[in-house]
């Protein structure tokens, strides 16, 4: 269902409002791309929280409308799945909701710097970004309680990032995965780890949920968890295969076709993990910083581009 034209310019601009299960919402903002993320809501009669927030004030805007709309209460708590502003730079238009992520989700919304998405993505109005940090933190698990739902929210290691977490509803077999799961859209490993995201999928298809709320793209089923797999391994062999030979990881996207991946939203994602693949496999799975302005030269550079949001 379209329920909101955000902003008249065609594709990706709708935002769909899926109604999973009892008492849970999906609000879906195609076509998933750069910025462009996913939120999810879980009611009770009188108990309601939100799961992420938008990039933009105006999207965030419409977020908090269609929310107020679906609810029977406005929000009192909020989960942030990690600190990237796609998913935090709208938690102060809740400003009824505590807040609760991960400790380093809270670390890392502390160091978010605005400007930093604004030099990315030059050509997005972001209005005010008001990335409010968590009053409620935990390090591998919490459970909250909705009506006759239990929310399992975990942080199952570390894959996209450090401190992304994923919210399981096991009386409805929903999960809400933040950017652990991306639906026709290229995984983000280079802020995390290639080599975790492997047991953090396995964690993942332990589920065995019905529904899965990605944090980008269409809702969908666990088939998204195999894609992920499939697309981590091909970055790993692709990695091994550049240090072998000696290759940098701009050189080695370049050389690589993205086979069935190559339809997926954001492919240039795949210089920055390898960059990502390279460090770890080259330092026996450590997990060291990265040259980052040379990681997001080298994506523009593979891209031929600046990179672009629809946000
Ligand atoms: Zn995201």
């Amino acid at each position: 269902m379209s329920i909101a034209d955000v902003d008249g310019s065609g594709v990706g601009t709708y935002l769909d409002k899926e109604a999973l299960a009892a008492g849970l919402f999906a609000f879906v903002q195609p076509d998933g791309s750069w910025g462009l993320s996913n939120a999810g809501l879980i009611c009770s009669d009188d108990r309601v929280v939100l799961v992420d927030t938008w990039f933009t004030e105006r999207r965030n805007r419409i977020l908090r409308q269609v929310v107020l709309g679906a609810a029977p209460v406005p929000p009192s708590i909020l989960i942030n799945t990690h600190h990237h502003g796609d998913h935090v730079y709208g938690n102060g238009w809740f400003p009824e909701s505590v807040v609760i992520s991960h400790v380093e989700t809270r670390d890392a919304v502390l160091e978010l710097d605005p400007m930093a998405s604004a030099r990315r993505f030059q050509a997005v109005q972001f209005g005010e970004t008001r990335a409010t940090p968590a009053t409620i933190t935990f390090e591998t698990s919490l459970q909250l309680h909705v009506g006759d739902m239990t929310l399992d929210v975990f942080f199952p290691g570390v894959a996209h990032c450090s401190g992304n977490t994923a919210v399981f509803i096991p009386q409805r077999s929903v999960l809400f995965a933040g950017d652990l799961l991306l639906k026709n859209c290229t995984p983000a490993m280079v802020g995390g780890s290639a080599l975790g995201y492997l047991s953090v999928l396995q964690r993942l298809r332990q589920l065995a949920p019905q529904k899965i709320v990605p944090g980008h793209g269409p809702t969908c089923s666990v088939e998204v968890i195999d894609e992920t797999e499939r697309y981590v391994h091909y970055v790993l062999e692709l990695a091994a295969d550049a240090l072998a030979k000696g290759r940098t990881p701009l050189d080695a996207a370049r050389g690589a076709s993205l086979g069935e991946f190559a339809g997926w939203l954001d492919s240039e994602r795949i210089v920055g993990n390898l960059y990502r693949a390279m460090r770890e496999l080259a330092a026996g799975g450590s997990q060291l910083p990265l040259d980052t302005a040379a990681m997001w030269r080298d994506t523009e550079a593979w891209l031929g581009r600046p990179l672009r949001s629809h946000a």
